[in-house]
């Protein structure tokens, strides 16, 4: 990977004066604010409707802005563009842009600018979320000046308004990634790469990646790069370069390439073993069962956290203090409630077959599975054999369940199919025996039958409370 520079980006502030931003989200408006107070003429564009949220602070800011179209001429004269992760590069207006020449860049980028706070940045394409939470929750419990930015919570840009922050954890997209140049994080973590969004890529797993590896574009030999490395598209990478700051692998597997390298974690016996000797720190030992998140896949996403503390030298009781007051944001593998002994598992963010493969690695317990939604690609053959190992009935909600009726016949003994979340549950409970797990883990979106992945989950949580309630369990 060649590291890629935006010769438009270093001391842009001397020359623009000017600013448009497209996206009137959280992280647009965060970008809008930060842009006024740092004295740029700012103009915010959206295609669609603004939130009344954000519409009232643009308002009360007397920020410029636009919604339900773009006014190109007025896009056009911008110093500088700062784009919502969510408008793809083949966007018409994207294009006009840059066929203009104007730099076009992502609210993380814009937002690093200006903080002084270290950074610590986490991606992946899976497990962003639960390990963003728990490192900043293990920083901020040992009483760190931290915040949380990125994907989750308020915007980075928003946060750097007043600059009064040491640490900043931040969830980060490829989308984020690929409109980022000077972006330098002090850490960075990288979970894993599994092709996802591919749409967004032209259909080429090797551009997603080269995303992916943004994150570390600007890492001196002073920065840390935390990393899965039994994943083939991670360690594939690292072979072909020379990477600069300093690697602390986690591992299951202990494969060849890490034999006689130092400061390897890992996950083994049911134990994790999180290492970086920097000052001469013993290894930290952690029982898995002292863990507030469960499965293999939580495992690296806690030793990932548990390394960041190691290397802020945060002392190993605090951690384990922190790790006990840890909760998860929802729909991850979140319990949902308990009929007859059958318990109900909510996962509705498991949206591809990857973090499925994860959910259903976590139980010891047979399976009712609730799968399906809207497919993005999946290939199922990754979970085949642990379909067959765990699962005993298949329950398929989606508006079109043929292909995974097709694929799972034979080898699932009992599938059935609804398009109601209650007849779901109902239908998971009646192929379920006392001490099994009724898994929602959909692999697909969920457009289909709702409006997004946590409606789904509420849904499904709301649907088993009132089973209970029918049952008289809530008594
Ligand atoms: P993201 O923010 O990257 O979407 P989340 O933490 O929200 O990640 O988890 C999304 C889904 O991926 C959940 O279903 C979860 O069980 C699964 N998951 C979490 N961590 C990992 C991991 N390290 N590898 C694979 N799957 C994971």
């Amino acid at each position: 990977m060649s590291k890629e520079l935006n010769p438009h980006t270093s001391n842009i502030e001397h020359r623009i004066s000017n600013i448009v931003i497209l996206g009137g989200g959280e992280s647009g408006v965060g970008a809008a604010l930060l842009g006024k107070a740092k004295g740029f003429a700012v103009f915010l564009s959206d295609k669609g409707k603004l939130s009344d949220k954000y519409r009232r602070v643009l308002e009360d800011n007397e920020i410029e802005f636009e919604e339900e179209g773009h006014t190109e001429d007025r896009i056009l004269a911008a110093g500088e563009v700062i784009k919502s992760p969510g408008i793809p590069d083949k966007a018409d207006i994207i294009q006009k842009i840059k066929t203009k020449g104007i730099p076009v860049i992502s609210e993380i980028e814009f937002a690093a600018r200006y903080t002084k706070a270290k950074l610590i940045a986490i991606t992946g394409s899976n497990g962003k979320t639960t390990t963003t939470l728990l490192t900043y929750h293990l920083l901020k419990s040992a009483g760190l000046h931290v915040a949380l930015a990125g994907n989750v919570g308020e915007s980075f840009a928003k946060q750097v308004i007043e600059d009064t922050f040491d640490y900043f954890v931040l969830e980060i997209s490829s989308f984020q990634l690929d409109n980022s140049y000077q972006f330098h994080p002090h850490i960075a973590i990288l979970l894993n790469i599994t092709p996802d969004h591919l749409d967004r890529y032209e259909y080429t797993f090797q551009k997603y990646i080269d995303s992916k590896f943004r994150i570390i574009q600007q890492q001196t030999a002073h920065d840390f790069f935390i990393y899965y490395a039994d994943d083939k598209a991670i360690t594939a990478e690292l072979d072909k370069h020379n990477f600069i700051p300093i690697k602390l692998p986690i591992t299951t597997q202990f494969p060849d390439h890490l034999i006689g390298k130092p400061d390897i974690s890992y996950l083994k016996d049911d134990t994790l073993t999180v290492n970086f000797h920097y000052g001469h720190q013993e290894p930290m030992r952690i029982r898995m069962e002292e863990l507030p998140i469960q499965g293999k896949h939580n495992a690296i996403n806690a030793i990932a956290a548990i390394l960041v503390t190691r290397i802020l030298r945060i002392e190993e009781e605090k951690v384990k203090a922190g790790l006990k007051t840890f909760k998860n944001a929802p729909h991850r593998l979140e319990p949902a409630g308990e009929v007859n002994g059958v318990k109900f598992v909510n996962d509705s963010k498991a949206t591809n077959v990857d973090s499925v493969f994860y959910a259903l690695g976590s139980f010891k317990q047979p399976l009712v599975w609730i799968a399906g939604g809207l497919d993005k690609g999946n290939d199922y053959n990754q979970i085949q054999d642990l379909v067959k190992e765990k699962v005993k009935a298949l329950v398929c909600l989606g508006k079109d369940n043929s292909k995974l009726k097709a694929y799972f016949k034979g080898i699932v003994p009992e599938i059935r199919e609804t398009q109601d979340v209650r007849e779901a549950i109902k239908l998971g409970l009646s192929l379920a025996q006392p001490g099994d797990v009724v898994l929602l883990s959909p692999a697909c979106a969920s457009f289909d039958l709702f409006r997004n992945y946590e409606d789904r989950g509420q849904q499904f949580k709301a649907a088993v409370q009132q089973l209970m309630q029918e049952n008289g369990e809530l008594e």
